[in-house]
């Protein structure tokens, strides 16, 4: 690859991902992404749905991770780009991974069903977005439905996310009465057509909000319509790319993932807006992602993905350079040389190997022990790449063995699950327990399952009163060793070896901040 086609590679990337409360669509929409994309011929099938029962069943939940793996990162070409939507886990499968992959994106589509407005999953994800300015661009789903009013989802937007909307096309009545959507900027209506929900259908157009056809198409409502839109124009903000590519506006996008209508709309914004591959920060200097010497970070470890292979692969974002069949890369955390012959990349929701792979794109390595969350490879220099944290947990609890006899293995297993990013492990300073920690309850059964599994321990959870951590630290040594001497019941070492403060109540914590502000209490660690 010369360095001009590889500038012009780099250039058509567009890495993101979807962030959404369950069920607002994010697993529909994606089937119509692909179905844009070409990389399905038919919508309806990416992954499939969960039972009633995969919750408690290991041999459902394996199978289902092992088919929502495949479409862990599906890369599809559209309007001569290159898009890779990384999957974030939702359901009972919400974990740090959903947090840590939006570390590896340049920016994230926000889902919002119509209907239920912004949910707590989205505000929490929205928060990870936060942590680097992450471009978000929205859209409002199920317009088939009788939603909310949009001028209402709109304020919501900005209220609770805190973030300027800027809508782009504007919804033409709602549910039966749903006409299409009318873009503000071009005067032009999409016409909503039923019934298109599974095959590409053309784009209906008209052109001008006071042209007879639209005058026809929205029948008695044409007046009152026309008068909501003036009302839009002069109450919402003008979108503005800058303000959008600075994480603090978001362009909105009215449709139904359903019935396949303002996907296409939202898809042509998403690939004339959002960002190419950005650069990414080390401790060391900053990485752009047309430098041709090949980086890249771990984000996200998964195990027991495929029940034919019962390997571990390593999630690495690549950021500047290219990956090729056979290349050596320094892991520079071991400090080690490693030949990468079969990387994995995940070109549509098929599992195949890749030779090539470039800034913006992400490859799996297969991981026998040796990769970490946010271990970085490159060609040779010492990259330490930061913004890739651990989130503090949101549920704990007590692990106890059924044979105390094997404390070792308990503690070695649990302190590999917590390198490799599946649960978090506290050590209390005053006691012998074991907490352990996650974001979604999923992990604690994956926890259990694999240190019986694979290192043949049965352990049992118990209730802790622990409601959320707080990693600290403080400049004051005094200070320091005043607060651990106060609050040490409340201490614990974690498997990184980092003091946390383990808060039994919101309340104990923030109470706890306001008696020792000298002391720093965060909510994520870097690696
Ligand atoms: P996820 O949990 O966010 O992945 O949501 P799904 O894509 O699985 O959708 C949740 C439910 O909402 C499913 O029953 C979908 O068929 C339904 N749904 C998704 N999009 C629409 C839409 O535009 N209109 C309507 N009426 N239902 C939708």
């Amino acid at each position: 690859m010369s360095n001009a086609s590889f500038l012009q590679e780099v250039g058509k990337r567009r890495t993101f991902a979807i962030i959404s409360h369950p069920d607002a669509g994010k697993t529909t929409i994606t089937e119509k992404l692909l179905l844009f994309g070409n990389a399905i011929q038919l919508a309806g099938s990416v992954k499939g749905k969960r039972g009633p029962h995969a919750k408690s069943d290991w041999m459902t939940m394996e199978q289902e991770r092992g088919i929502s793996v495949t479409s862990s990162v599906m890369q599809f070409p559209y309007k001569g780009r290159i898009v890779n939507l990384l999957d974030t886990p939702g359901h009972e499968d919400f974990s740090e991974d959903t947090y840590r992959t939006l570390t590896a994106v340049d920016s994230v589509l926000m889902v919002i069903d119509g209907a239920k407005g912004v949910e707590d999953r989205t505000i929490k994800l929205m928060e990870v977005c936060r942590l680097r300015d992450t471009p978000i661009l929205s859209f409002v789903n199920k317009m088939d439905r009788d939603i909310r009013d949009p001028i209402d989802v709109m304020d919501e937007v900005e209220s609770v996310l805190k973030i300027a909307a800027a809508p782009i096309n504007w919804p033409l009545g709602m549910g039966k009465e749903f006409k299409g959507v009318y873009n503000l900027y071009t005067d032009t209506i999409h016409v909503f057509q039923q019934g298109m929900g599974h095959t590409i259908n053309d784009d209906v157009q008209i052109q001008g909000l006071d042209s007879d056809e639209a005058t026809t198409l929205l029948g008695a409502y044409a007046d009152d319509i026309r008068e909501e839109i003036e009302l839009v124009r002069g109450a919402t903000h003008e979108f503005d790319v800058e303000e959008y590519l600075a994480g603090r506006m978001t362009p909105v996008f009215f449709g139904t993932a359903l019935g396949n209508f303002g996907v296409r709309e939202m898809l042509d914004g998403f690939v004339e807006y959002a960002p190419p591959p950005l650069a990414r920060d080390t401790i060391n200097r900053s990485v752009a992602s047309t430098e041709e010497k090949f980086s890249g970070f771990v984000f996200k470890i998964q195990a027991n993905m495929d029940p034919k292979h019962r390997d571990r692969i390593a999630f690495m974002r690549v950021c500047s350079g290219k990956y090729s069949k056979g290349m050596k890369m320094k892991h520079v955390r071991l400090g080690k040389d490693v030949k990468i012959a079969d990387a994995v990349t995940f070109l549509a929701g098929d599992r195949s190997h890749v030779e090539e792979a470039i800034s913006g794109d992400i490859i799996g390595l297969h991981n026998h022990g040796t990769i970490q969350i946010g271990d970085a490879f490159t060609e040779g220099e010492d990259l330490k790449f930061t913004g890739i944290p651990h989130f503090a947990p949101e549920l704990f609890r007590k692990i106890r063995l059924k044979d105390p006899l094997k404390t070792k293995q308990l503690q070695k297993g649990l302190q590999q699950l917590s390198e490799e990013g599946s649960t978090q492990v506290f050590f209390p300073e005053r006691s012998n327990d074991i907490v352990v920690g996650a974001v979604g309850v999923l992990q604690f059964e994956v926890v259990a399952y694999r240190l019986k599994d694979e290192y043949k321990v049965e352990a049992i959870y118990e209730p802790v009163s622990v409601n959320t951590a707080r990693w600290v630290d403080c400049d004051d040594e005094k200070k320091f060793e005043e607060f651990k001497r106060k609050c040490v019941d409340n201490l614990a070492i974690d498997g990184g070896g980092h003091l946390t403060y383990l808060a039994p109540t919101r309340v104990n914590l923030a109470l706890t901040e306001e008696r020792h502000p000298e002391v720093r209490f965060r909510a994520t660690r870097e690696h």
